[in-house]
């Protein structure tokens, strides 16, 4: 089994690079892929301790986008190797827009009578600060009685200090993964719609803009969603791609290799495929 969809304390996980690894090869995955939000930190650490998994360790991203005015998820897997500078210049670029808007959002914080400041944040986080850290920090202060209230309350888009980030556009965004030789694949598609005639019609376009794989299994998803977005990656010619979206104890819920009651099992041939439509074979 593999899992193919995982994030470190680089991101919003609680694991360390290392430490997943080492939870990689306690639950026997033949392979895995670490997709922390818009850095490769976590991966790069990770890749100096492969030798706590013997299994394939995989470099992958998962980027936020606009998509139809939407925020809208995008994994990058680099299979045929890892991403060269132009594609880290650009997420550079990515990760400083990040930072400013965490700027704005501990302003406005502090506008509303907050007693914040970004290193209450930045405790809660090591690589990437983003609004799961701020979360953290409003419940440590007692502002939220849970990381979801403080969201409701303050950090999501109906929230009272709500900043928007300034995403790529999910057609850049597919565009540059490609441009590194990666492969495009919509994560947990029922976020873009639960409506299925709605996603397919999304889907189809996105196609069109290159994207070239569909997570089919997740940790949200029901045997029906299964099946269904597997239906979509037969009609669109897209790689099925999978995995738990593990975060530690970040959502203690899900298990890694496994997903919530070993709900995710994604076989290693998952893999071999997403390979030869990412032009290896
Ligand atoms: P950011 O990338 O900093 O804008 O934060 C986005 C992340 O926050 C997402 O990837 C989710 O993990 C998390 N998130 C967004 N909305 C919620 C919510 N309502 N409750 C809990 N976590 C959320
Ligand atoms: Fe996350
Ligand atoms: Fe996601
Ligand atoms: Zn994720």
């Amino acid at each position: 089994m593999i899992d193919l969809h995982t994030h470190t304390d680089e991101s919003d996980g609680s694991f360390s690079p290392q430490q997943l690894m080492i939870a990689a090869a306690q639950a026997n995955l033949e392979a895995i892929a670490i997709t922390d939000h818009d850095t490769f930190a976590g991966f790069d650490e990770a890749a100096r301790h492969a030798a706590a998994f013997p299994g394939e360790l995989i470099c992958g991203i998962e980027l936020a986008t606009r998509y139809r005015g939407r925020s809208v998820h995008l994994l990058g897997y680099f299979l045929d190797g890892v991403p060269d500078g132009a594609f880290r210049g650009w997420l550079n670029g990515v990760q400083k827009s990040r930072r400013e808007r965490n700027e704005r959002l501990i302003e406005r914080l502090q506008g509303r009578g907050v007693d914040i400041t970004l290193d209450d944040v930045r405790r809660h986080g090591k690589g990437l600060i983003g609004r799961p850290h701020f979360a953290a920090a409003l419940v440590e202060k007692g502002y939220a009685d849970s990381i979801q209230g403080a969201f409701k309350k303050y950090l999501d888009e109906s929230g009272a200090c709500f900043v928007p980030r300034n995403e790529p556009a999910f057609a850049e965004a597919v565009s540059r993964i490609l441009e590194a030789r990666g492969l495009p694949s919509l994560p947990h598609p029922g976020r873009v719609s639960t409506d299925y005639a709605a996603l397919e019609e999304s889907v189809c376009e996105m196609q069109r803009l290159g994207l070239r794989g569909i997570e089919a299994y997740h940790s949200d998803h029901s045997a029906a969603d299964v099946d269904f977005y597997k239906s979509l990656a037969g009609k669109f010619s897209l790689a099925i791609t999978g995995g738990s979206d593990f975060h530690g104890t970040a959502k203690p819920q899900i298990a890694l290799g496994a997903g919530k009651n070993g709900n995710v099992r994604v076989p290693l041939k998952v893999l071999d495929r997403m390979k030869r439509y990412s032009g290896r074979s």
